[in-house]
């Protein structure tokens, strides 16, 4: 299914965790799993902590660090940054999904990540049987 997202900031990290677990829990597949995919060449997607919002945070801190919104790039568009930072996060995730519930740790969350925002933007979910 495919789902709207709206971003508010340039760079953010927005859990999803509950928009999927909503469509798996409506799907009728019990057992198999959910492949969560974002079609952006500037946004991603990971699995990380949940719990301390400053985690996230931190992410965006030290991926700024590495890879800082101003630098000798090529790209002329200005946002190389932005299309680095999505391919090191990757644009899908796979969650296994078991008696209708994602298998995910008690301290992971599922997190659409923004680069270059704000944009409306999108990510599919894909729910396999098995
Ligand atoms: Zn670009």
């Amino acid at each position: 299914m495919r789902h709207r997202i709206q971003t508010t900031k340039p760079q953010q990290f927005i859990n999803i965790t509950q928009r999927v677990a909503d469509e798996v829990r409506g799907s009728n597949v019990e057992n198999g799993i959910a492949v969560i995919y974002v079609p952006h060449t500037t946004a991603g997607i990971t699995i990380n902590e949940n719990a301390d919002p400053d985690v996230v945070r931190n992410m965006i801190y030290a991926l700024n660090r590495a890879f800082p919104v101003e630098g000798e790039y090529l790209h002329i568009e200005g946002n190389s940054h932005a299309h680095i930072k999505a391919s090191l996060m990757g644009s899908s995730c796979t969650v296994i999904i078991r008696d209708k519930r994602l298998m995910l740790g008690t301290w992971q969350g599922i997190y659409f990540c923004e680069f270059d925002g704000p944009r409306d933007r999108e990510f599919f979910v894909k729910i396999i049987e098995g």
